[in-house]
């Protein structure tokens, strides 16, 4: 068996299939993947679905990454031949006077030169009855928002990764790690490997990854949920009738249409109890399941059946919630993605960008705002925003 390469990538979850799929178009046999559990597991942050892709962000970076990212998705989509992502439309709306103004968006968008729809209370109940809003509630449109089929992404990396002569290990959980002159040793179920470079992209463990670099981040780890509801108004939810939906306030919530099951999917954002990866139970929080009814009560109620099923899972959340992507300062071949609770839409980008910091120790990208060194991460208890 091969022990030696010169790419390992940690952790085969959304961002670490992406990075080891990218690694190996430009790198080939000489790229390992290194999985704890099997791969497409359940444990982590990026197994169902469907995640929300959108342009609308509230800062004109994060638009124009979000740019780059559906460009990543295209190219991915062509060599792996299939679909992954599925433009709906994208609503976010709320209350005029909101935890998350609208204008941070609107603004963002207007700075990166992306087209959207400001829309009132009216507008919003002509285009899509679904919505029972009142006439304080305001809303932006945009065309190009819509589902990154996420399982769908992470297997048609995995699948692109091997074809392109990567080798991936699942059940090979990373236990040590040792940087030596130029190389770093890396033991994974009891077997050692060395390797030139390293991509960490161990999601809610990742502490646990960069304590063999003496770094520690202050990370986190939160249980969410989403819920999938057995309508009985099947066709007001399809997926060409009914747009993804951000409302914009705090609590924040979030759904979609119809995709994968037979309902449409809601939840509420950043609303789970801290929990730690190893520990946390999937048993659905009752309480966190009821604010989300009664949202959707008020405001989409026709989108309320039966449950079809809950569906736990984690957010690795960074205090100001901007992401990691960064090489360790004292270890520049060690390159590291955290993805903050909203990273899966950016997989397969973020996933190109480890994997040029990897191989060219750059990237084009703009990835200053996510360094690992910035000012909040180096507190022992910083203060935290989430709803941004
Ligand atoms: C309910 C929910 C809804 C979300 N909605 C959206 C959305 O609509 N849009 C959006 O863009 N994002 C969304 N997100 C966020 C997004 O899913 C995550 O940001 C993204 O999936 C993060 O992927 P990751 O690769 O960092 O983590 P993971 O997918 O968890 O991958 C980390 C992997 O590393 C492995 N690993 C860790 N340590 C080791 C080790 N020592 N050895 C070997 N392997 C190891 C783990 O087993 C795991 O497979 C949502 C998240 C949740 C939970």
């Amino acid at each position: 068996m091969r022990r030696d390469y010169e790419y390992i990538v940690l952790g085969l979850g959304g961002w670490g299939s992406a990075a080891a799929y990218w690694l190996s178009r430009r790198a080939g046999a000489d790229v390992l993947g290194l999985e704890q559990f099997e791969l497409g597991h359940v444990r982590g942050e990026s197994q169902d679905h469907s995640r929300i892709i959108r342009l609308s962000y509230h800062t004109p970076e994060y638009v124009e990454l979000a740019k780059h990212a559906y460009k990543a998705w295209a190219e991915v989509e062509r060599d792996a031949g299939e679909q992954l992502v599925l433009r709906t439309g994208g609503l976010d709306f709320g209350p005029r006077e909101s935890a998350i103004p609208l204008t941070n968006y609107s603004g963002s968008m207007d700075a990166a030169g992306v087209a959207y729809e400001h829309l009132d209370a009216a507008e919003i109940r002509r285009r899509w009855p679904q919505f029972t809003v009142t006439d304080d509630i305001h809303g932006l449109y945009q065309p190009e928002s819509g589902i990154a089929m996420a399982a769908r992404g992470n297997a048609a990396h995995l699948r692109m990764a091997t074809a392109h002569g990567a080798t991936l290990r699942d059940r090979a959980p990373v236990e040590r790690l040792r940087p030596t002159s130029g190389e770093i040793e890396v033991t994974a179920g009891g077997v050692g490997y060395r390797c030139r470079r390293l991509v960490i992209a161990a999601g809610a463990w990742s502490n646990g990854a960069l304590t063999h670099f003496g770094v520690h981040l202050p990370l986190r780890v939160t249980k969410e949920q989403v819920t999938y509801f057995a309508t009985p108004h099947q066709s007001d939810f399809q997926p060409d009738r009914f747009p993804i939906w951000i409302w914009m306030d705090d609590p924040c919530f979030y759904g979609f249409p119809t995709f994968g099951e037979a309902g449409p999917k809601a939840g509420q954002d950043a609303g789970g109890q801290e929990v730690t990866a190893d520990t946390r139970t999937f048993e659905p929080d009752q309480a966190a399941l009821k604010r989300t009814t009664d949202f959707l009560g008020r405001y989409i109620p026709k989108a309320l059946g039966p449950i079809i099923y809950t569906k736990t899972c984690l957010y690795t959340l960074t205090p100001d919630r901007d992401f990691v992507i960064a090489t360790l300062p004292e270890h520049p071949n060690v390159a590291v993605g955290i993805g903050g609770g909203h990273g899966f839409k950016f997989a397969s980008l973020i996933g190109r960008i480890l994997s040029e910091l990897a191989i060219d120790g750059r990237t084009e990208q703009n990835i200053e705002p996510f360094r690992i060194d910035r000012a909040i991460l180096q507190l022992l208890n910083p203060p935290t925003s989430y709803m941004v």
